[in-house]
């Protein structure tokens, strides 16, 4: 069992967080794994609480990006934590039953089993993007795999990370989940803290950082990061459809969701009617903007700056934009709200070809064979996500086996997250380890193998002292 130990100079916080973990540990060892029916009610009051106070999470939010959509924030916050809920309380029985697996033919009859062991305390650190949903669906994962969380939510949504520690105070004994408020020197000594498996979601760059830090007490990670999750249209896409789907999955949240599509790779054909399709649908979307309701604004002046830097250095390089302004508003910068911009065909070596762009812009770049385009995205750092849209099942699939994403939608953007049944997670650069319903709850798991020998013990020939009995076994085992 690792301990937490505090160190004469740490800072209140990181001793408080330090205390904490020790509290939960000893707690998690003295009570040992909780029942199914005690994990069950846990997400229950959790899910009820999440269905009574769904407007006011819904307010903080909406508060912490100066505009959030209160749609989006029912659809990709509040839905999705139930959800998961619902899907843990409706599995959390089979899942938890040890699995019964042949020994092989040597150790029969002996048995063997795995164990779904709780792993005792997790440390999970989210980001501000989706700050109720990345927050509570790992914990219930966490608390469906019957174990203790700490939790570490953005200093970026200050409201929701205020609400969530009261929220989940009110439910829960601190012994069992606790949150650590702060910012990046929380996030770091939090890392530092020897927990039993730390659940990452947020950028790649602190990703490496928090890696880092799990090293140093061989602390297991799953790591939820971000990237440039690419649209390819295929030469035979339903283009109108295809191009609400994009407009779509770009706009939601203003773009700062991490599997939005980053950029769309077109067919040349087709190029020019695709720019024009996805204009249509976005003007569809969003009729207005400024006093549109459902459209939201850009997280802090820092990320507004950094969206608008992107398209200012497009601009300079002479990049045709396409600014989807229905109305011809004028945006405050104070308001941080964003008019959504495709750029069309902007070299690879600028920077919105370059980082994850996490708002409302879309560069289109023109390709001349699918070949051309598979390469493209091969020649970046593997990506969260990959959408392709075509009906051509040699091509749709040629465009999977080829490509190496975290995840897939086919003629679709992000619905392949909303599915319980897949794992979600990425791969390289966009990430490691994997969760939702099943895969969340292995996650948190401890795989225990159990070996049970009967009083027949069919390997026993296999001791000395060696002689026929031993040749004979040998000599059937080496070739069966
Ligand atoms: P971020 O890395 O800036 O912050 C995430 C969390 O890490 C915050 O709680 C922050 O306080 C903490 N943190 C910051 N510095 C730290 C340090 N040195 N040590 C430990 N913790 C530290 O990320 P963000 O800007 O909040 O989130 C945006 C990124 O997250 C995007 O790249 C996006 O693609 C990615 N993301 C990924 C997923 C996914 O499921 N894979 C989901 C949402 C967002």
């Amino acid at each position: 069992m690792k301990l937490a130990t505090i160190e004469a100079d740490d800072s209140p916080v990181q001793s408080r967080a330090a205390e904490i973990l020790l509290l939960q540990r000893t707690a998690f060892m003295r009570a040992g794994a909780p029942a199914l029916e005690e994990r069950q009610a846990d997400i229950r009051q959790l899910r009820d609480a999440v269905r009574q106070q769904s407007q006011e999470i819904a307010a903080a939010i909406s508060s912490d990006f100066g505009h959030r959509s209160v749609h989006e924030s029912m659809v990709g916050d509040i839905l999705p934590v139930l959800a998961s809920a619902r899907h843990a309380l409706h599995h959390l029985a089979s899942w938890m039953k040890p699995k019964r697996v042949s020994p092989g033919l040597e150790l029969m009859p002996g048995r063997a089993r795995i164990l779904y062991q709780p792993i005792g305390v997790a440390g999970i650190i989210s980001p501000w993007n989706y700050p109720f949903q990345l927050a509570i669906v790992p914990l219930i994962a966490a608390l469906a795999a019957g174990n203790r969380v700490m939790l570490k939510p953005s200093e970026l949504t200050p409201r929701t990370s205020d609400f969530l520690a009261g929220f989940l105070g009110k439910l829960f004994p601190v012994e069992k989940v606790s949150t650590i408020l702060g910012g990046p020197d929380t996030g770091a000594a939090f890392a530092a803290l020897p927990f039993d498996h730390l659940f990452y979601t947020g950028s790649t760059a602190v990703g490496r950082r928090i890696m880092r830090a799990a090293a140093e007490n061989l602390t297991p990670v799953t790591l939820e990061l971000g990237g440039k999750s690419p649209c390819i249209i295929g030469t035979d896409a339903a283009l109108p459809a295809a191009a609400q789907s994009v407009a779509f999955g770009k706009l939601l949240n203003a773009g700062q969701t991490c599997v939005a599509p980053d950029y769309a790779l077109v067919p040349r054909a087709r190029f020019d009617e695709f720019v024009d399709l996805v204009r249509e649908a976005i003007t569809k979307l969003y009729p207005s903007l400024r006093a549109n309701p459902d459209y939201t604004s850009i997280v802090n002046d820092r990320h507004y700056e950094r969206v608008t830097s992107l398209l200012g250095e497009a601009r300079r390089r002479g990049v045709r934009i396409v600014e989807v302004n229905p109305l011809n508003e004028t945006l405050p910068p104070a308001e941080r709200k964003i008019v959504p911009s495709l750029l069309i065909d902007p070299p690879d070596d600028l920077t919105v070809m370059q980082d994850e762009i996490f708002g409302p812009v879309l560069p289109l770049r023109p390709y001349n064979s699918l070949d051309e385009a598979i390469e493209f995205v091969n020649g970046k750092p593997r990506p969260l996500a990959l959408y392709y849209y075509g009906s051509a099942k040699a091509d749709r699939d040629k465009v999977l086996d080829r490509t190496v994403s975290g995840g897939a939608s086919v003629n679709e953007t992000l619905m392949h997250i909303v599915v319980e049944n897949l794992p979600f997670g990425g791969i390289g650069a966009s990430g490691m380890g994997a969760y939702h319903g099943e895969y969340g709850f292995q996650t948190f798991s401890h795989r225990k193998g159990v070996f049970l020998q009967s009083r027949i013990n069919g390997a026993g020939m296999l001791r000395p002292p060696f002689g026929r009995a031993a040749n004979t076994m040998l000599k059937f085992l080496m070739n069966r």
